[in-house]
C-alpha cells in the first residue's frame, strides 16, 4: 500500500524529523505515478533492481510489489532506520551510503546480473549520478529515473534537439535514452518547484564509438570543449585541437556548431587528435 501524503508526513514526524532539503527529499506520495514509473520501467519478476534514494520507500514498495528483488542505497540514515522498521521491505536489501561513490561490485556483483536501475533521483545528483553509472557499472543495463524536466529533456535529446548538450552526446557513447513521461510538481510532498520527467536509459552492447578509434576521455574532452562555446562553428570552439585538415579527415564540417553533430562524429574529431 502506497504511504498517502498524511501517512508519509506523519511517519516523518513521528521520528522527529522534516524533509531534508540538502538530499534533494521530495517523497512522491501518488499511487498512480508510482505505478506509472514501475510500467515503464519495463521491470518485472525476479529482475534485481538497484534503486538510488528509497526516501520512506514508496517506490521500493511498488517495485516488490511487481516481483523484482531491490537493493536500495539511500545516505541518509534516518531514513534508513524508518526503511528498515517497514515490515512490506523485510526482502530489500539497504545500503547506508552515498551513490555517488557506493562500490559497485558490491552493491550490485558483477556475476549475479544484469540489473536495472529505477530511481526517483535526487536532483542535485542526478546528472553525475547517471554518467557515474554508465561509466563504471555495465552490469547495470538499463536506467529508467525520474529527474528535474529541465535535466530529463537534456538526457533524453539528440542530436539537433534544442535540449542537446554535452550531456546528451556523452551519455550517448554509452546508450540510447528518451524522454517518456512528464510528472507535475503536485505528486510530491514537499511540491518541488518544478515538474519532473521521466527518461528511459538503455546502455548499448558496445560504445557507439570504437575505443580503437579514441579514448573517452578524449571524446569527452572534445565535447566538453565544443559544447562551452555552443554558439561557434567547430572550426573556433575546437582550434586549439584540430586544423581543417583534420575536419576534413573526420568527415566533419568545421562549420558546423556543435549541436548538430552526433557523438560518432565527436569520436571521429577525437580520434585526430594524437
Ligand atoms: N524514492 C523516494 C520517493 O520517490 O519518494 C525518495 C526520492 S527523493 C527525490 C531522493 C532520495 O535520495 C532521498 O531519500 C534522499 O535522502 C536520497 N539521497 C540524496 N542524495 C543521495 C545520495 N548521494 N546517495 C543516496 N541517496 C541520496
Amino acid at each position: 500500500m502506497t504511504l498517502s501524503r498524511a501517512a508519509s508526513v506523519a511517519l516523518l514526524a513521528d521520528h522527529g524529523l522534516t524533509p531534508k532539503r540538502k538530499f534533494g527529499q521530495n517523497f512522491l506520495v501518488d499511487a498512480n505515478t508510482l505505478r506509472k514509473i514501475v510500467r515503464l520501467s519495463g521491470v518485472g519478476p525476479g529482475d534485481r533492481v538497484i534503486e538510488f534514494g528509497p526516501g520512506l520507500g514508496a517506490l521500493t514498495e511498488q517495485l516488490l510489489e511487481v516481483g523484482a528483488e531491490v537493493r536500495a542505497v539511500e545516505i541518509d540514515r534516518d531514513l534508513i532506520g524508518i526503511l528498515k522498521e517497514r515490515p512490506e521491505l523485510e526482502s530489500v536489501k539497504f545500503f547506508e551510503a552515498d551513490a555517488m561513490d557506493v562500490d559497485f561490485n558490491l552493491l550490485a556483483p558483477p556475476l549475479e546480473g544484469p540489473y536495472d536501475l529505477v530511481a526517483n533521483l535526487p536532483y542535485n545528483v542526478a546528472t553525475p549520478l547517471v554518467m557515474r553509472v554508465l561509466r563504471e557499472a555495465p552490469q547495470i543495463r538499463s536506467i529508467f529515473v525520474m529527474v528535474q524536466l529541465e535535466v530529463a529533456e537534456r538526457l533524453g535529446a539528440g542530436p539537433g534537439d534544442d535540449a542537446y548538450g554535452s550531456v546528451s552526446a556523452r551519455l550517448r557513447y554509452w546508450a540510447k535514452a528518451e524522454l517518456v513521461g512528464k510528472v507535475p510538481a503536485t505528486v510530491f510532498v514537499p511540491a518541488p518547484k518544478v515538474a519532473s520527467g521521466l527518461v528511459r536509459i538503455v546502455r548499448l552492447d558496445t560504445p557507439a564509438v570504437d575505443p580503437d578509434l579514441a579514448p573517452v576521455a578524449l571524446i569527452e574532452r572534445v565535447v566538453t570543449m565544443a559544447f562551452g562555446q555552443r554558439r561557434k562553428m567547430l572550426r573556433r570552439s575546437l582550434q586549439s585541437l584540430l586544423n581543417e585538415e583534420d575536419f576534413i579527415a573526420a568527415g566533419v564540417d568545421s562549420s558546423q556548431r556543435p549541436e548538430q553533430l552526433d557523438i560518432q562524429a565527436f569520436g571521429a574529431l577525437a580520434g585526430r587528435i594524437s
